[in-house]
């Protein structure tokens, strides 16, 4: 009988928890359905980014049937933006997986913050093709291996360059280098962009030379 109680127990605080965890997401999904457009049938983008978005698309024709949403978020610890795919769509395979790219809305600039509505179309371009860059990374690896990705990410500095470098290599591979060099200018020649963020930049993404010999590799491949 005890046990017929605690089991009872059990189920009503799990379907009070699924209540409030539907409840919270049609609330969140309303949030961000009202400050989003449709870019195509699999993308969507804030409407204040969109021709960014389109064109910083337009290099990764392989992603044109791949479901990747880019929504803005408060703020993003450590970086701009972040491409990451749904927990739950990871279930369900490659073909059903679903990605979100978060882009902070405001960044920090020493003590005063500036929008991203203020920062120029061809750095969210790069910053936007770097992004797309880690999705084509993701879309290499299975379900599993995404999951041991996360946790290395959290952990690994190593892993970190890594995975930043794929990112700016595969958005070098698709065409993106004049746009990766614009963003990455922007932010070390930003008198205001703080230290620790030029420092991060260098330590873990490609160095101007790298860029170079990438550029150099890929032509060399398409003459053959
Ligand atoms: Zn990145």
């Amino acid at each position: 009988m005890r046990q017929l109680v605690k089991l009872k127990m059990k189920f009503e605080l799990k379907d009070c928890l699924s209540v409030i965890i539907l409840i919270l997401s049609v609330i969140l999904f309303q949030s961000q359905a009202m400050s989003t457009t449709l870019l195509s049938e699999h993308h969507t983008v804030p409407e204040s980014i969109k021709k960014e978005a389109k064109e910083a698309f337009s290099f990764y024709p392989e992603l044109e049937n791949v479901d990747i949403d880019i929504r803005f978020k408060k703020e993003i610890k450590k970086s701009t933006m972040q491409a990451q795919p749904q927990f739950w769509s990871l279930l369900k395979g490659k073909k059903g997986r679903r990605y979100v790219i978060f882009i902070s809305k405001k960044i920090k600039i020493t003590d005063s913050e500036f929008s991203t509505k203020h920062i120029p179309f061809n750095v969210i371009v790069g910053w936007l093709g770097h992004e797309l860059g880690h999705v084509c990374d993701y879309q290499n690896r299975s379900s599993f291996g995404l999951v041991k990705f996360g946790f290395k990410y959290l952990f690994s500095e190593k892993f970190i360059k890594q995975a930043e470098r794929n990112a700016d290599s595969f958005a070098i591979i698709h065409g993106m280098e004049d746009y990766i060099i614009v963003t990455k200018n922007f932010i070390l020649d930003h008198a205001n962009i703080p230290e620790d963020y030029k420092n991060r930049i260098k330590r873990f993404y490609l160095s101007p030379e790298e860029i170079m010999m990438l550029i150099d590799e890929r032509d060399k491949k398409s003459d053959n």
